[in-house]
């Protein structure tokens, strides 16, 4: 499959990964819209969020407690940070592999656009 996510989860491209375990891999975004901005991946291949199955749902899941882990790690939980899923063109998906973008490090505004 022609999926560049797929391809940094195999080493096939490379990306600062920053956190990794079984299920998830996480890196820093080669377009950063904030101080600390990394993208949180399934190893497994989902294209959008409308295409996640109910045996999934746990995985969803990790990914946003990966999340909060991260965010503990690099010392802005406290001070907070944003978590956001785009779907689709509306939702300004860009790449269909589905990824969890955690960004801090600043005050974000909303609404975001
Ligand atoms: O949510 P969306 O699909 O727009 O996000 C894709 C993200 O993937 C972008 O923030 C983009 O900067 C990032 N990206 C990346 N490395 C690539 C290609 C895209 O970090 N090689």
């Amino acid at each position: 499959m022609d999926c560049l996510f797929c391809k940094i989860i195999n080493k096939e491209i490379p990306a600062q990964i920053v956190y990794e375990d079984e299920h998830v891999v996480a890196f820093n975004d080669i377009n950063p819209q904030a101080p600390t901005h990394l993208l949180i991946i399934p190893r497994t291949h989902i294209s959008t969020l409308n295409d996640i199955s109910e045996t999934q749902t746990s995985l969803i899941g990790h990914m946003v407690k990966s999340a909060a882990t991260i965010a503990k790690q690099m010392g802005f939980d406290e001070s907070g940070y944003r978590t956001v899923f785009n779907c689709n063109e509306d939702g300004g998906q860009t790449v269909y592999h589905i990824h969890l973008h955690l960004l801090g490090g600043k005050a974000m505004g909303w609404p975001p656009y």
